[in-house]
């Protein structure tokens, strides 16, 4: 079944919700919420459909505060098995609201939901390349300096290999990196703060034995 036509998006400013069709991309619904002041609970990649994002509960850029995409659900439009197209809310039907929010790839087809938007502005985020080979001082550092952020302060860490494409920029290309992601709901001056010790991974350290570069942050 392909949902890609059914992809509308409605925000209601003053209920804070939004109605999304099960084709659209997270990257729509934030377009649409903005001018309103407003965000979804989105993941890392625009290009990602928010429906099947939110029926596999979805941990986004801003998890810390508010947690799961599948928790800010209100309702469901959902055609089961039998044929029957059903309008799933806590009161109307408990059960397959449960289950939906987090077991939803194998209840039933999905034609839309409605999800609470959280009064988010702006954000001050990125990330943060390290070259590969200093994985283990990036990755010590970064448990520690975890530990020191406020939850309106969401990041994460990936190990990775980047494709030697021409696509990307010439420092990453076909490199082992860690990539550490940051957003932060705080004005741009404190996020500056709470992320200088990130950027600060490594400085004054010598260059390894295990062929690294002479300073770990490559973007
Ligand atoms: C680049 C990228 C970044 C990501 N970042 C995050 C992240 O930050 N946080 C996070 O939690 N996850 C993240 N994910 C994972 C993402 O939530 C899942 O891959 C999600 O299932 C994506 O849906 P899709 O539309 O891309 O995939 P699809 O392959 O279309 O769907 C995935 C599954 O859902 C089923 N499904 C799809 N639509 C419906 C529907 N309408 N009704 C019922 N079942 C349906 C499909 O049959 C399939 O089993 C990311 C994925 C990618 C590719």
């Amino acid at each position: 079944i392909a949902t890609r036509a059914l992809d509308s998006v409605t925000v209601d400013p003053v209920r804070r919700t939004a109605r999304i069709g099960a084709g659209a991309s997270w990257g729509r619904v934030i377009e649409a919420a903005a001018p309103h002041g407003l965000a979804p609970l989105n993941g890392s990649s625009p290009s990602v459909g928010a429906v099947s994002y939110t029926l596999g509960g979805g941990l986004g850029i801003l998890a810390r505060k508010f947690g799961y995409a599948a928790d800010h659900v209100r309702s469901l439009d959902v055609v089961t098995a039998d044929g029957t197209a059903r309008r799933v809310t806590p009161e109307r039907e408990p059960e397959l609201f449960w289950g939906l929010r987090g077991g939803g790839h194998r209840l039933g087809m999905v034609t839309g939901l409605e999800i609470a938007l959280v009064a988010v502005e702006r954000l001050y985020g990125g990330s943060i390349v390290f070259d590969g080979a200093w994985a283990g001082e990036v990755v010590r550092g970064y448990l520690e300096w975890t530990r020191t952020v406020p939850d309106t302060l969401t990041s994460s860490l990936a190990a990775l290999v980047h494709p030697d494409l021409p696509q990307l920029p010439e420092e990453l290309r076909g490199r082992y990196v860690i990539s550490v992601r940051v957003a932060f709901t705080g004005d741009a001056a404190e996020g500056e703060r709470l992320v200088a010790p990130l950027r600060a991974i490594g400085a004054g350290s010598v260059r390894g034995s295990h062929g690294a570069a002479d300073s770990p942050v490559l973007s």
